[in-house]
């Protein structure tokens, strides 16, 4: 069994001593898959200076110099991988920028070109911003070949472009729900990889202020008895000492089991 953990939002607003100081003690065990914004632009929440939530400016990471210097150093020492989060994470009238930007497919690109240059590391996984996906950001994602993790997206084909692996997937989604007794609105995590043409999918068990210990192992002994496997995903800037230790106590819970692997998120494809 796979163990992985994502974290959100490293962009030019990030400080290298913000992750320094969640991680420090957790890295050395499992690699933290950092989803990653090329050229953010700010927006309301915490961490992103108010002058910034507004002001529309794109910020290339390589401006945060202390930054970029510190991941490709954790790279290389494993402790941490690197994941496409959106291209500008910017927020819409009309939506999140996966939803609702014109130009999806070079946003993926140029995106993905920035990081593997401006860090070094090859590219191949995507993180949707706000977990938000359209029909046409999905596209640009699976022609780009890059693999999703995400947290509650829909695989209702409906929400999809039609390819053989749709209807397939789709009813093993509603086999699960049908064999773990739940209905149509119950809210679960598919344990399972899911393998489209071009792609695949899986889902993590979000970790957000309020999570418990146990909701968190009670997912992960789900996903244990269907032969699955486990990502946690955060977002660095709400983790407090209350939820550092709620994601420590899960992986210790997890370390217990001797089939266990603590993974970067990209072996959770392989
Ligand atoms: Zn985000």
């Amino acid at each position: 069994m796979k163990v992985a953990l994502r974290d959100d939002d490293t962009c030019y607003f990030t400080a290298p001593e913000t992750l320094e100081r969640v991680y420090a003690g957790i890295w050395e065990r499992i690699p933290v898959c950092l989803a990653t914004v090329p050229f953010a632009i700010g927006y309301p929440r915490a961490g992103i200076p108010e002058a910034h939530w507004h002001d529309g400016e794109a910020f290339a990471l390589e401006r945060n110099t202390a930054l970029v210097p510190a991941l490709r150093d954790l790279a290389a020492k494993r402790r941490v991988t690197i994941a496409l989060h959106g291209y500008t994470h910017q927020d819409f009238s009309n939506g999140f920028e996966f939803q609702a930007a014109p130009d999806l497919p070079r946003r993926v690109a140029e995106g993905r070109a920035y990081l593997e240059r401006t860090l070094g590391r090859r590219i191949s996984i995507f993180v949707p911003p706000h977990n938000a996906l359209s029909r046409e950001g999905l596209a640009a994602v699976s022609r780009a070949g890059l693999n999703l993790l995400g947290s509650f997206l829909s695989f209702h084909p409906r929400h999809r472009r039609w390819e053989p692996r749709t209807p397939l997937n789709w009813w093993r989604i509603r086999q699960y729900r049908a064999q773990t007794g739940r209905g149509r609105a119950d809210h679960f995590v598919y344990p399972h990889v899911l393998r489209y043409g071009h792609h695949a999918e899986f889902g993590c068990h979000s970790v957000i202020p309020g999570t418990t210990v146990d909701e968190l192992t009670r997912g992960f002994e789900e996903a244990r008895r269907a032969g699955g496997h486990f990502c946690l995903a955060t977002h660095y800037w709400e983790v407090d000492e209350t939820l550092k230790n709620v994601i420590v106590r899960v992986l210790d819970h997890a370390a217990r089991y001797a089939d266990v692997r603590f993974v970067a998120a990209e072996e959770l494809f392989a």
